[in-house]
């Protein structure tokens, strides 16, 4: 499964402009993508959509949504991912008022083949492992949609399995509970991508903010001379310089999701070929000798190194563009995330006929 190469590069515009600022990147998105931004808020004031996010663990499904949010219209569009809701489920079990409120409704809305009474003690007694009846999980999907009333949404981790993309044939229905247009928005990420992601992922004991030291740190680095270590420090004031440390098993990195890889994989390769819903195609990844005419230099992600100067005692930051090999072995460069939420927008405005 290849996705087409999406050209943001525009001939005449030279800016060079620095996407980790947030003013610049506001200038960044008016520039490459203005007119399709309007479009949207346009057609948000009075309809909405929903988009189902697919994409293995760890490409980016979370980011490349909120900062769509985020550039369109934060007031009108919203993004939930299963996992929380299904944690939110279970503290609303705990409170008999909201208890009570989420029988009501499932009373309402659920079908499916076990009975209501089975799928309630399956909510209750499961142990994190054991999955929920999709009838369950879709009845609760259409309990978030009520929620958010008209405000378009990104739905991230639903279909998550083979079996649930057979209920493909359930998406008309859940729409028609809102009565708007679906969308697949499927991301191919190189798992080269993704292991490098987590093997240097560093995360701040107090505040849990996540970042990378390879590809995303924070504006202060420290060093350990005993261990010739470079740490992140945390940028959040609270945090008062704390030191971001490795969480356990990531510097394992993809080794321990290797089957949930695959299982998102072919999960995509299903979803890649139904008929009758639009998709989205988003792609993380630019072969080196495609790069100079599809994106501009700006728009790829850099990768850091560091150096100990001892004379001055202060750590050198070294910033070149990161090459990473594709899954077919293909020497690449991976964007940051504002390129491909231009794609995005682009390709959502064009699926909607705007
Ligand atoms: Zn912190």
């Amino acid at each position: 499964m290849r996705f087409p190469i999406f050209k943001t590069k525009i001939e005449g515009v030279t800016q060079k402009l620095n996407l980790t600022d947030p003013k610049e990147r506001k200038i960044y998105f008016g520039l490459k993508t203005g007119t399709e931004i309007k479009k949207l808020r346009d057609y948000l004031k009075k309809s909405s959509f929903i988009a189902y996010l697919l994409g293995k663990k760890n490409s980016g499904k979370g980011t490349y949504s909120k900062m769509f949010a985020e550039v369109v219209d934060p007031e009108r569009i919203d993004h939930f991912s299963i996992g929380d809701m299904v944690r939110e489920t279970d503290l609303d079990f705990k409170i008999p008022e909201k208890k009570k409120e989420l029988i009501n409704f499932l009373e309402k809305q659920y079908r499916g083949l076990l009975s209501l009474k089975e799928v309630i003690f399956a909510l209750e007694r499961r142990n994190t492992k054991t999955l929920l009846p999709t009838e369950l999980i879709l009845a609760l999907i259409k309990r978030e949609i009520a929620k958010r009333k008209k405000k378009a949404l990104f739905i991230d981790g639903f279909p998550r399995d083979l079996d649930q993309i057979n209920f493909s044939l359930f998406f008309r229905d859940l729409i028609g509970y809102r009565d708007d247009p679906d969308i697949f928005i499927l991301i191919d990420v190189p798992e080269k991508v993704i292991d490098e992601r987590i093997k240097w992922r560093r995360i701040c004991p107090l505040c849990q903010t996540s970042r990378n030291l390879k590809l995303l740190p924070t504006s202060k680095i420290g060093y350990n001379s005993n261990k010739k270590e470079f740490y992140l420090i945390c940028d959040n004031p609270n945090c008062r310089e704390t030191r971001m440390v490795t969480k356990e098993g990531d510097a394992r990195g993809i080794e321990p999701i290797r089957e949930r890889l695959e299982r998102d994989e072919k999960l995509m390769e299903r979803a890649f070929s139904l008929y009758g819903i639009p998709k989205v195609l988003l792609r993380n990844s630019v072969p080196l000798k495609e790069t100079e005419k599809s994106v501009d230099d700006y728009e790829v992600t850099p990768e850091y190194s560091y150096e100990f100067d001892e004379k001055t005692k202060r750590v050198k930051i070294i910033e070149k563009p990161w090459q990473v090999l594709d899954d077919e072995g293909i020497p690449s460069y991976s964007l940051l995330p504002p390129p491909v939420v231009v794609s995005l927008i682009k390709q959502v405005a064009g699926v909607l006929n705007l």
